[in-house]
């Protein structure tokens, strides 16, 4: 395997699964752009050890996505400073959980400009450059919730369902083109989004938070243990070789059986 000069762009990757899979594509000698929030510092001491630890360019946008602007912004500095983009990896995406008569709008209107209609800006923006190269990997991050539900998550699964019905319209109007668009469907990962719903559970019914952990895996994840984000980094880094050029359209779940049920 050889990635070494193509340039990848991760979206929402200053922490958990995005971070993971933007180190691993820079292992594999991929000139990166790393998207998200964050402090400054730590998201510059991130870039400086991306680039020495892989002898690979690592740049930065801050570009917010909850907007069509916002993405086309994050297209026009990819292509300015990384000089195209070749991977794109859709990560970027926010959860709130609430009943449905309570949802907020404005919470429902974030999570699908995040979550969904970002990830429709930037394929729309990244194709006509991968189609002319002949050769491109669109991986969007979607979710077990993007093949089932659970209460009170409209917005998120509603969502997640929306990306993998883009990604198998991406696939067909790309299968001869050399560009491939697959989605990875991560059941429970132990990051920040999640932490946050173990936090709350643990308060709502007065657990230790590590108990809480346990009960949030027994509920749906039958092997009953977090996937670890780079475990998500190494299958996004096999959908960029050869051997998974044959892949597209496809929804990977890695989540411990969850979807088995
Ligand atoms: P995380 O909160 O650690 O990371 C989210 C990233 O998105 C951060 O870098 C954040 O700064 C960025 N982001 C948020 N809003 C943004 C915006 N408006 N513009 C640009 N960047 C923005 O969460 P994570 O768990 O690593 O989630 C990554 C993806 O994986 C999400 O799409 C999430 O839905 C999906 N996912 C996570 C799990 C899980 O269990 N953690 C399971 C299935 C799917």
């Amino acid at each position: 395997m050889n990635l070494r000069g193509k340039k990848a762009l991760v979206t929402g990757s200053t922490s958990g699964i995005g971070l993971s899979i933007a180190t691993a594509l820079a292992e594999q000698g991929c000139d990166v752009m790393i998207n998200g929030f964050g402090e400054a510092s730590a998201i510059k001491t991130l870039m400086q050890d991306l680039g020495s630890k892989n002898r690979v360019k690592v740049h930065y946008s801050p570009a917010d996505l909850s907007t069509a602007d916002g993405v086309a912004s994050l297209m026009a500095e990819a292509q300015a400073k990384l000089g195209g983009v070749d991977i794109l990896v859709n990560n970027a995406g926010i959860q709130h959980t609430s009943p449905i008569e309570d949802f907020p709008p404005e919470r429902w209107d974030a999570i699908i400009a995040i979550n969904l209609s970002a990830v429709f800006h930037s394929i729309r923006l990244a194709v006509p450059g991968m189609k002319q190269g002949g050769w491109g990997r669109i991986i969007n991050i979607a979710s077990t919730h993007g093949l089932v539900a659970s209460p009170f998550k409209s917005a998120y699964v509603a969502a997640k369902h929306g990306v993998l019905g883009l990604t198998k319209v991406t696939a067909l109007e790309l299968a001869t083109s050399g560009v491939t668009c697959n989605a990875i469907c991560p059941g429970w990962v132990r990051t920040a989004l999640v932490e946050r719903q173990i936090e709350a559970r643990a308060k709502e019914r007065g657990l230790p938070l590590e108990q809480a952990a346990v009960e949030l895996l027994a509920e749906k994840q039958p092997s009953q243990r977090f996937t670890q984000p780079s475990d998500l980094a190494a299958l996004a880094v096999f959908l960029c070789t050869e051997a998974a050029g044959n892949m597209t359209g496809t929804a990977l779940p890695v989540d411990g059986a969850w979807t088995a049920q």
